[in-house]
């Protein structure tokens, strides 16, 4: 980074400090993961140049042969990893890839039915500060106050109620399985379509250890980036092929491919970011080698063996556990807010983020709880005996948020366990 450093050192300084933190701390955003070499270097390159509005071999620009190549390899391997008839790879994030699948099968002003923010749901799942919320009516499902788990029979009543065109579903904080043979009957009860949004799973979909919802959703959007352990970006999906989708402005029904693939583009994006494209492709490569199902496995046991810390420890988790990525620790028992908990976990170099609870008293900017998720960590190679450490790090940072020293101590120790899993080298 060279050129970086001479031309404009102030970013060049922001950058190297970026990589110091993310390799001198832990990093427990549940939502977050670390890209391989191979990732980066196929995303710092200069497709970001190119303009190829359109797709592989349909273009509205000449010179697309070499993105061409890049794009085409990454849907097709988007569909070997999922299994899927259709990708598209285009999607600049998770919340395009829902708008997009979102206009493909409602009608601005159309009722649909998404997770509560409050809840664990994404914002983009019907939030009234996000366009999900400002273009349709928005009928909130929620979980079961007694065991925080998805109240599946309130779901069915309130779609038969409010006959939505779509539920959707996945969320960005739950701890369990999504049952997504289940929403499919609640769907074809009522006569609507799912969509299923794996952002946060889709590396455990990958490889077995979630339940796939390609099977019973009509459009399964997807971020790039979490477990999937890609570039930032997004990703939609489908194995439905027929359908009759009109869209404006076409006099011809369009099939769901089709109709996915013109609410992307022209719908909702313009000229597709072809580098990205191109790191995901390589990402995907990286998730069909076998190595990729051990990482998914090691995730979840060790988030497993982390819950099992607190859980010792007499910290609540909501649903009592997980069977996933992440866990949420209700602090409100410990007459804790997540806000003063993620701050003195920082301090200590341990990075999560605050998060609501199911009923939570607290605003969201306060909440009574935090989310905790182990991608990034054991993408560094940490396995349980490191999440056992880490979680009684967690509970004695805990056990007095206000102790400014054993957060300085702390940051030692994590500093030290962190420079034993090499992460990226820090440039000079
Ligand atoms: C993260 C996430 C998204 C959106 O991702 P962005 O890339 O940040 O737009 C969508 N849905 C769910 C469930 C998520 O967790």
């Amino acid at each position: 980074m060279q050129t970086l450093k001479s031309f404009d050192p102030d970013i060049y300084e922001a950058i190297k400090g970026e990589v110091r933190r993310q390799t001198e701390t832990l990093e427990m955003i549940a939502s977050e993961n670390f890209v391989s070499m191979a990732v980066l270097e196929a995303m710092g390159q200069v497709m970001t140049n190119k303009y190829a509005e359109g797709y592989p071999r349909h273009r509205y620009y000449g010179g697309c042969e070499n993105v061409d190549i890049a794009e085409g390899k990454a849907r097709f391997r988007a569909k070997k990893l999922f299994g899927a008839r259709h990708a598209n790879v285009q999607p600049h994030s998770g919340s395009q890839a829902n708008m997009a699948a979102y206009l493909t099968l409602a009608e601005v002003g159309d009722t649909i039915m998404g997770m509560h923010l409050n809840h664990g749901g994404h914002l983009t799942h019907g939030s009234g500060v996000n366009f999900s919320g400002r273009l349709f009516k928005v009928i909130p499902y929620e979980l079961n106050p007694d065991t925080g788990r998805i109240d599946y029979d309130q779901m069915l009543r309130l779609a038969r109620e409010h006959k939505p065109k779509f539920i959707i579903t996945g969320a960005s904080a739950y701890p369990r399985i999504i049952e997504f043979d289940r929403v499919r009957e609640i769907c074809d009860e009522v006569g609507c379509y799912h969509i299923a949004d794996i952002a946060h799973i889709a590396g455990l979909v990958s490889v077995g250890l979630h339940p796939d919802p390609l099977p019973y959703a009509d459009i399964v959007t997807s971020t790039t980036h979490k477990t999937l352990r890609g570039p930032r970006g997004g990703l939609i999906l489908t194995n439905v092929e027929g359908g009759e989708f009109m869209l404006p402005n076409m006099p011809k029904p369009k099939t769901m491919p089709e109709a996915i693939d013109a609410w992307v583009f022209p719908g909702t994006q313009g000229g597709p970011l072809e580098h990205v494209i191109a790191a995901k492709a390589v990402a995907f490569r990286e998730a069909l080698q076998p190595e990729f199902r051990d990482y998914q496995a090691q995730i979840i046991a060790n988030a497993k063996a982390l819950a099992e810390v607190l859980l010792k420890a007499g910290f609540k988790l909501v649903t009592g556990g997980t069977d996933n990525h992440m866990m949420l620790v209700d602090l409100a028992p410990r007459g804790l807010t997540g806000k003063a908990a993620e701050k003195a976990l920082e301090s200590a170099g341990i990075t999560v983020n605050k998060n609501m609870v199911p009923n939570d008293p607290q605003r969201p900017f306060v909440t009574s709880g935090i989310r905790i998720g182990t991608p990034a960590l054991t993408t560094r190679g940490m396995k349980e005996d490191e999440m056992r450490r880490i979680g009684r790090i967690i509970v004695h940072i805990l056990e007095d948020v206000e102790d400014e020293e054993r957060q300085k101590r702390t940051r030692e120790q994590v500093r030290e366990l962190c420079s034993r899993f090499p992460l990226y080298e820090i440039p000079d």
